[in-house]
C-alpha cells in the first residue's frame, strides 16, 4: 500500500481509475508517486479545492517531514498561503493568486523566480503552478525548485557580458578556423568594423598581410589548448591603419573541455608607443644637445686660452724687459691689442650664441631688405684689402625680419668671403626674389672648402686647417657660420654654401617673404 493512498483518496475513485487500466489502484499510485519521487523539485498534487493530495520525497525533505508523515494531506494550499506572513507573504499571495486562476480554467503554467534569503545562504526558487490536465485525480501541481546554481550562472554571464561590452580593450572571439564570432563595443571602436560587418568574415582581415604565416602559426597552437599572453603586434583597422595592439590570447572550451574557438582581447598601444618614441626622441635629441654643450664649453674654454695667453705672454715680456726696444715694445703692445680684440669677438660671438641656445626669439618686422644689404655692402667695402667688391644692383624686397641681425648676417658673410679670397679677388653680393621668398648670396673667388669640410663649417669653433693656418689668419673665431645660421632660422629661412677648392664659395640665404614661426 502507498503511503498516502488510504488517507486521502476516495477508494471508489481509485477503484474505477485502475479498473480502466486493468491495474490494481494502489500499484498505479505507488508508481505515481515512485516518479514524483525522482525528480529533484519540489512537487505538490492539489485537488478540486486546492487540497493537497500528494507530494514528492523532495518536498518532503524541503520541508523536513519524514515518510510516514501525512499530516499534510488534506491541507489546503490557498489556506497556509494567505496565512503566510513576513518576507515569504508576497510570494504566497502569488502562488494563491496562480492556484485560483488553474481552478477557475486557466491551463498556466504559471511561473515566478524569487530571491529568499536564508541563514543557509542566499537562494533563488522557481515556483510553478499548472493543471494536471486530464487527471483523474488531483487538478493542479505546484512545483517549487531551487534555481540558485542556473540563477548563479545566469548572473555571473551577465557580469561577464557587462565586463566585455563596457571593457575599454577590444574583445573579440573567433572559431578555430579563424572566423570571427563576437565582437565588442571597443573593438568597433578601435577597428572600426560594426557587428554586422565583421561578424562570420575571417580574422586575417584585422591582420598585415606579412603577419599572416605567423598567425596561422598562433591559431593552430591556441587550437592544441596553449594561451599566449601579451603580444606586442600590429592590426589594422577597417580604413587600413596600422595599430600597436598589445594581444592576449586564449583557447576557448565548451563544456566537454573540447576547444571551440579563441578569444583576443585587444588594447591599442598606438599612442603609448609613439609617446615612447617621442620620449625616446626627445631623450636623444637632449643628450645630443648635452654633449653639445659640454663640447661647446670645452671648445671655448680653448679657444679664449689663446688670445689669454698670447695677452699674458706679452704683458710679461713688457713688465720683465722695462729697456726694451721701441719697435719690439710697439709690436708686443700691438699683440696685446689684437689678441684682446680676439678675446672681444669670442665672447661676444659666444654670447649671441648662448642667447639663442637660451631660446631667445628675435622680433620680426616689416623691414627693405635690399636697405639693409646696402648698409652690410658700405661696410664691407672699409674692410676689402684689394679685394673688387661688386654689388649686382638690388631689386626692392620687402620681409618681415630683425634688421640689425639681418645686418650682422649679411656682414658675417662678407665677411668671410673677404677673410677667404687672397688680395686681387672678387666679392659680389646680389639679391632676387621669387613668389614667396628672398634670395641673396655673396660669392667670392678665394680658396673654397673642401668638401669633406663643406659639412662641418657651421659647427661651433670649426675653422678649416686651412683658415687657422692661414699666415694672415684673419683672427676668425670659429663661431661665425653657427651665429650666421642661427639668425636665418629665426627668420624661417635656410643657409647652405657651394664652394670648389680653390675657386671659390658662394653662400645662398634663402628667407620667406612671411616668416611662419612656431
Ligand atoms: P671663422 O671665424 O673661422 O671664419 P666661420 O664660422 O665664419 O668661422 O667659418 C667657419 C669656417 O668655414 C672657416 O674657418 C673657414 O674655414 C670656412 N669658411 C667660411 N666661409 C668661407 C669662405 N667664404 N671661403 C672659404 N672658407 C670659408
Amino acid at each position: 500500500m502507498g503511503p498516502y493512498g488510504e488517507a486521502y483518496y476516495s477508494e471508489q475513485v481509485m477503484m474505477d481509475f485502475s479498473q480502466s487500466l486493468s491495474l490494481p489502484p494502489l500499484d498505479l499510485l505507488s508508481t505515481t508517486q515512485a516518479v514524483l519521487d525522482s525528480i529533484p523539485a519540489h512537487i505538490a498534487i492539489l485537488d478540486d479545492t486546492a487540497r493537497i493530495v500528494m507530494v514528492n520525497r523532495a518536498w518532503r525533505n524541503f520541508a523536513k517531514m519524514s515518510e510516514a508523515d501525512k499530516d499534510y494531506l488534506g491541507y489546503n494550499y490557498l489556506e497556509a498561503c494567505e496565512r503566510a506572513v513576513g518576507s515569504e507573504a508576497a510570494e504566497a499571495a502569488r502562488t494563491a493568486e496562480y492556484i485560483r486562476a488553474v481552478l477557475a480554467g486557466n491551463p498556466g503554467p504559471f511561473r515566478m523566480e524569487y530571491p529568499c534569503a536564508t541563514p543557509q545562504g542566499d537562494f533563488w526558487f522557481a515556483l510553478t503552478v499548472s493543471e494536471l490536465r486530464g487527471a483523474r485525480w488531483g487538478r493542479v501541481m505546484v512545483t517549487h525548485e531551487d534555481i540558485t546554481s542556473y540563477k548563479q550562472a545566469i548572473l555571473a554571464s551577465a557580469h561577464l557580458a557587462a565586463i566585455v561590452t563596457s571593457s575599454a580593450d577590444a574583445i573579440l572571439s573567433i572559431t578555430p578556423e579563424g572566423r570571427i564570432m563576437s565582437w565588442n563595443a571597443s573593438a568597433q571602436q578601435m577597428f572600426g568594423y560594426r557587428p554586422e560587418e565583421i561578424i562570420g568574415q575571417s580574422v586575417f582581415r584585422l591582420i598585415p598581410l606579412e603577419l599572416h604565416d605567423e598567425e596561422r602559426g598562433i591559431l593552430a597552437r591556441l587550437c592544441r589548448g596553449e594561451s599566449l599572453p601579451h603580444q606586442d603586434t600590429v592590426r589594422l583597422t577597417k580604413e587600413g591603419v596600422r595599430l600597436n595592439v598589445l594581444l592576449t590570447r586564449s583557447p576557448i572550451r565548451d563544456d566537454q573541455k573540447q576547444i571551440i574557438g579563441s578569444s583576443k582581447i585587444a588594447r591599442d598601444i598606438t599612442n603609448l608607443r609613439q609617446a615612447e618614441r617621442a620620449l625616446k626622441e626627445s631623450e636623444q635629441r637632449y643628450r645630443a644637445l648635452s654633449e653639445a654643450q659640454k663640447r661647446f664649453v670645452s671648445d671655448a674654454a680653448h679657444e679664449l686660452r689663446a688670445p689669454l695667453t698670447a695677452i699674458q705672454g706679452n704683458l710679461e715680456l713688457l713688465t720683465r724687459f722695462k729697456g726694451m726696444k721701441k719697435a719690439d715694445r710697439e709690436e708686443a703692445l700691438q699683440e696685446v691689442a689684437k689678441e684682446a680684440a680676439r678675446l672681444g669677438r669670442l665672447v661676444n660671438d659666444m654670447l649671441a650664441l648662448a642667447r639663442g641656445d637660451a631660446g631667445e626669439r628675435l622680433r620680426l618686422e616689416p623691414l627693405s631688405l635690399h636697405q639693409v644689404l646696402r648698409e652690410a655692402f658700405a661696410t664691407a667695402q672699409g674692410m676689402a684689402n684689394e679685394h673688387t667688391l661688386h654689388l649686382i644692383p638690388l631689386p626692392n624686397v620687402e620681409v618681415r625680419g630683425d634688421r640689425d641681425r639681418l645686418k650682422q648676417l649679411a656682414l658675417q658673410l662678407l665677411e668671410n668671403a673677404l677673410k677667404y679670397t687672397p688680395a686681387g679677388g672678387t666679392v659680389t653680393l646680389g639679391l632676387r626674389r621669387d613668389s614667396d621668398h628672398a634670395e641673396f648670396w655673396v660669392e667670392d673667388t678665394g680658396i673654397g672648402i673642401a668638401p669633406e669640410e663643406l659639412p662641418r663649417v657651421f659647427e661651433r669653433f670649426y675653422r678649416s686647417d686651412k683658415a687657422r693656418l692661414r699666415g694672415e689668419d684673419p683672427g676668425g673665431t670659429g663661431l661665425g657660420l653657427s651665429i650666421a645660421q642661427w639668425i636665418v632660422e629665426q627668420h624661417g629661412g635656410t643657409l647652405h654654401l657651394e664652394s670648389q677648392l680653390g675657386r671659390g664659395t658662394v653662400a645662398v640665404v634663402r628667407l620667406p617673404l612671411t616668416p611662419s614661426r612656431d
